[in-house]
């Protein structure tokens, strides 16, 4: 194993390089990107990269040191636009690059709501470039802001505007918003949390159409035919797995790229990150078959397993997690593990009338599968323990009962 070549230069790209390099690997290390920009940090983009007055830089490391420091072969600016896995070669532009292991950490692209392309005043939230753009309108002298999709990213968005003073208007398709990410009850909670700080939340509602004027957003036709005035429209409609390169590669691509246990999509190629769907073996009995993550911290992990796989696939280690998300809607810390499935939701302390505080317990197959938790820090992470070694319900139900004596 002389050569490995990480496609995608962003989280998972980023911890797949240092964790061979940490290890020792001594062979050469190719990272190719698609944009410009030295990896760096998303999370901050939809937060305080665009609330804060100081723009913060979100890079993870300094350019001038990044490709001495990980001694790795920089190739920024053009993405790989095919896979050869029987010749073990990516090409990038006019370039054919030869490994002898591949990750593959092309993560996602902002899903683009039809009908606006190339429209001024709308905007999405997934790179830098995006976000430098969106920073800019909100301070632009723009009053009112429509946001569709009540997702994370839409409902982080939202809460900067707010802070900023600007009117917001959410716009969701679904009758509950993150239904899928975190349930019903929860979904309905996390709304109040929006209208406790005067953002409006329509739900059940589609944009038909968006009116502009000479190129420029100026309203949305909704479902019903009603007009809604908007200066700007972030579009916050989920993001899809950046895989079209890959097209008559032989992978399976299935909302992702699909990969076995060990993160393995073919012989030398290895996927990490919001790319990869493969099976979390913690969930075989409550999921249905493989899952995609779209998480900070899976991202990481997953870079350093297919990176370290990749070096030495004899000795090749299955992936395992329970998810972790967070997110920052006003003042407020939303955190998330495991999965949103099962039969049964109860909230174990706090109360969820109000949007929080509260910490809620998800149930499956009588064992505590998910926990989320609006402004207790403390507790997710105890859960998430729990969930990691397959705990029963009683068990969770005890740890709650304890940390509410506790903080009684
Ligand atoms: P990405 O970060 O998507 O990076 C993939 C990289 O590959 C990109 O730089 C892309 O340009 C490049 N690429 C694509 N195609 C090619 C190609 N053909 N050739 C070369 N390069 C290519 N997670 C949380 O847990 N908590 C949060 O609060 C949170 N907030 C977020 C806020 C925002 C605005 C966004 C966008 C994401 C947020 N996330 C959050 C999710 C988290 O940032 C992602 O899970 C993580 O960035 C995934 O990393 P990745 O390396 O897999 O993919």
């Amino acid at each position: 194993m002389t050569h490995l070549v990480v496609v995608g230069a962003s989280l998972a790209g980023l911890r797949a390089v240092e964790a061979v390099r940490g290890d020792g690997f001594d062979g050469t290390v190719t990272l190719v990107g698609a944009e410009e920009h030295l990896p760096y940090d998303r999370p901050p983009l939809s937060k305080e990269y665009l609330a804060a007055d100081e723009c913060p830089d979100p890079r993870y490391r300094e350019h001038a040191t990044f490709a001495d420091d990980l001694d790795v072969e920089l190739v920024l600016g053009t993405p790989a636009s095919a896979l050869d896995t029987s010749a073990r070669t990516v090409t990038v532009g006019d370039r054919s690059i030869s490994y002898d292991g591949l990750v593959i950490a092309t993560g996602a692209h902002a899903r683009a709501l039809p009908g606006t392309e190339g429209l001024a005043g709308v905007h999405v939230v997934r790179t830098l470039d995006d976000a430098i753009g969106l920073r800019g309108a909100l301070r632009d002298g723009n009053r009112k802001v429509t946001v569709v999709g009540a997702g994370f990213i839409g409902s982080e968005v939202a809460a900067v505007a707010r802070s900023l003073d600007l009117e917001v208007t959410i716009l969701e398709a679904l009758d509950t918003p993150l239904v899928r990410a975190i349930g019903e009850r929860m979904g309905r909670a996390l709304t109040r949390l929006h209208e406790r700080h005067g953002t409006e939340v329509r739900t059940g509602v589609a944009v038909d159409e968006v009116l502009h004027d000479d190129g420029r957003v100026r309203a949305v036709r909704l479902g019903d035919g009603t007009e809604l005035d908007t200066d700007l429209l972030v579009v916050g409609i989920g993001a899809q797995p950046t895989t079209g390169w890959l097209e008559g590669s032989g992978l399976t691509v299935d909302d992702g790229v699909v990969a076995d246990a060990r993160l393995a999509a073919a012989p030398g190629v290895y996927v990490a990150g919001d790319v990869a769907r493969w099976p979390n073996a913690l969930f075989d009995d409550v999921l249905d078959g493989p899952m995609r993550l779209e998480h900070w911290t899976s991202a990481a992990e997953q870079g350093r397993y297919a990176a370290r796989n990749a070096v030495d696939p004899e000795n090749a280690k299955a992936y395992e997690t329970v998810p972790y998300f967070w997110s920052d809607w006003y003042a407020s810390r939303v955190q998330f593990v495991g999965v949103a499935a099962g039969d049964h939701v109860e909230v174990v302390a706090g109360d969820d009338a109000d949007g929080g505080p509260f910490t809620a317990l998800y149930r499956a197959n009588d064992r505590i599968v998910g926990a989320l938790a609006v402004d207790m820090r403390a507790e997710v992470m105890k859960y998430r323990r729990l969930i990691g070694r397959r705990e029963g319900w009683d068990a969770a139900l005890a740890l709650a009962a304890e940390r509410r004596e506790q903080a009684a």
